[in-house]
């Protein structure tokens, strides 16, 4: 069960970032959008936590701590993004076992199985200005850094990429063909969510390194 203590570990972890980083992310998303993605981030990386916390005390494995950490984190943040992430975690526990635990080839199968689960429900593609904008760099740098070793390393340099992507989403426009008529107020800024996931991806990098 040292896997599973461990993804909880990682969980807590993103509750603390998201706190840390609540107000910027309003702020960002209030630019272009409806300001509540530092809210909703926190609220579901808070209920995540503590979904986990509960699991690991019932001696839950790995799979079921990432089961329950998604499922709450879905009904706790509620929006676009809580969905997309609680069934990010889910996808991550369905590609791991309860019973083995999570090593390094496992690790970095579950964070590509959750990555491409977020582009399939979200159905979104790069240039979109979304989550998928970082995402998709960090699941393509993921794949070609791995060696069957090193997941911290390859996870870190995955974040890399996935902050310089998110980065340049704010020279993007995020709906093409509204702006043309409107104007997009979101040019000049960066996209929440592409955001987000790259500041959580560079945390587990470090975490593990
Ligand atoms: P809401 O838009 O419901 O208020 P949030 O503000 O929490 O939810 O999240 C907004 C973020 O969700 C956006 O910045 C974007 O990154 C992400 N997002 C929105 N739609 C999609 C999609 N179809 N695919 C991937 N990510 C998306
Ligand atoms: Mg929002
Ligand atoms: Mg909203």
């Amino acid at each position: 069960r040292q896997s599973a203590r461990r993804i909880a570990d990682v969980i807590a972890l993103f509750e603390r970032v998201c706190a840390r980083e609540e107000e910027e992310l309003g702020r960002i998303d209030s630019v272009a959008g409806d300001g509540d993605h530092g809210q909703g981030m926190l609220l579901g990386s808070s209920g995540a936590a503590d979904a986990a916390r509960k699991a690991v005390s019932q001696d839950a494995g790995a799979r079921t701590v990432l089961a329950r950490s998604g499922e709450a984190w879905a009904e706790s943040a509620g929006g676009t993004s809580g969905a997309l992430w609680g069934a990010a975690l889910v996808a991550a526990g369905n590609a791991v076992s309860d019973q083995e635990g999570v090593d390094q080839e496992a690790l970095v199968g579950a964070l590509d199985a959750a990555v491409e689960t977020i582009g399939r429900l979200g159905g979104a593609k790069e240039g979109d200005k979304t989550m998928m904008d970082s995402a998709l760099p960090f699941r393509r740098t993921l794949a070609a850094s791995f060696t069957g070793q090193n997941a911290g390393e390859a996870i870190a340099s995955a974040a890399a990429a996935a902050r310089e992507a998110a980065d340049a989403t704010a020279s993007i426009t995020a709906n093409k063909g509204r702006a043309r008529v409107l104007g997009d107020k979101s040019l000049g800024t960066v996209d929440p969510g592409a955001l987000s996931f790259a500041i959580l991806m560079t945390e587990l990098g470090e975490h593990l390194a």
